[in-house]
């Protein structure tokens, strides 16, 4: 099958013939993909960030935003049947360890990460397993919502925005403050925004915040991690994207202009890609 891989950080990914994925557990579910998700996660990927956390061998398969139908399933597998139109939750889950079991997804201490810690979605095909998967309408097109699959964020402007949110506000800051770029000053940004005792929620990443531990303790404001979202968000989003009330601006690519889209997101030419982490969609 064809498949996008990187093969060197700072390098563009190319399109490699591979393998197709095989079911080897009981509970694995083999994805025919409609719909990738191109998101700035995969840019930091480019860029080597996710190198010291996952060092996961090159070349490998990027894509951790997936939507497509099932094409093959595991002898344990009773949820989703081939044919099922479905949307990946971005980490294939053990359900037995403590964080499984209080549906915290994103915490599994055996959890998968296609797209980061092995290959992902960028193909024509991609081994997820049961729990990852949530079933769609019928006549949902995978490439509309596949970049949902990662879907946590809102806000934050860009120049003078500081100021804005403080006279909005008069003088006095945001209570939460979502910030899903947290690069390049947004994220000083960010927390100069939030008011006393506020929140200030990191979405997007990639910079560094300096913050005098003084300011942190005097206004007592959070500073709060977000990746991704549990498996029953994913579920509850679904639900608002049938039903009209979420809508995703999506520019879609054939697998074959995936260096073009990589590069509109790059260069901020995909609509609204800094309100959200993935907006482009690369499809075959
Ligand atoms: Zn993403
Ligand atoms: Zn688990």
């Amino acid at each position: 099958m064809k498949a996008v891989r990187l093969h060197a950080f700072h390098a563009q990914p190319v399109i490699d013939e591979v393998p197709e994925p095989t079911v080897g557990e009981p509970l694995d579910v083999i994805v025919k993909i409609g719909g990738a998700g191109v998101c700035r996660t995969d840019l930091h990927i480019i860029e080597g960030q996710w190198d010291a956390a996952m060092g996961t061998p090159l070349p490998y398969i990027l894509g951790h935003e997936n939507a497509g139908w099932v094409h093959q399933v595991g002898s344990g597998v009773t949820n989703v049947a081939v044919g099922d139109t479905v949307i990946l939750h971005p980490t294939p889950t053990c359900g037995l360890c403590r964080a499984c079991r209080a549906g915290d997804d994103m915490h599994c201490v055996a959890a998968e990460f296609p797209g980061l810690s092995r290959d992902g979605g960028m193909a024509e095909y991609l081994r997820t397993s049961a729990r990852a998967c949530v079933k769609l309408d019928p006549r949902t097109r995978p490439a509309d919502v596949a970049a949902l699959a990662d879907a946590q964020h809102t806000v934050v402007g860009d120049g003078g925005q500081v100021d804005a949110v403080r006279d909005l506000t008069g003088g006095a800051g945001a209570n939460v403050v979502l910030d899903f770029v947290a690069e390049q000053g947004a994220e000083q940004d960010g927390f100069a925004m939030t008011g006393r005792a506020g929140s200030y929620f990191v979405i997007g990443y990639g910079g560094q915040l300096q913050i005098p531990t003084l300011d942190i303790i005097s206004t007592e404001r959070n500073i709060i991690g977000n990746i991704v979202g549990t498996y029953n968000d994913l579920a509850e989003l679904m639900v608002l994207a049938q039903t009209g009330r979420v809508t995703l601006h999506t520019r879609t690519y054939p697998m074959e202009a995936v260096a073009d889209a990589f590069a509109d997101l790059d260069a901020g030419r995909v609509r609204g890609h800094r309100r959200a982490n993935g907006q482009g969609t690369a499809f075959q």
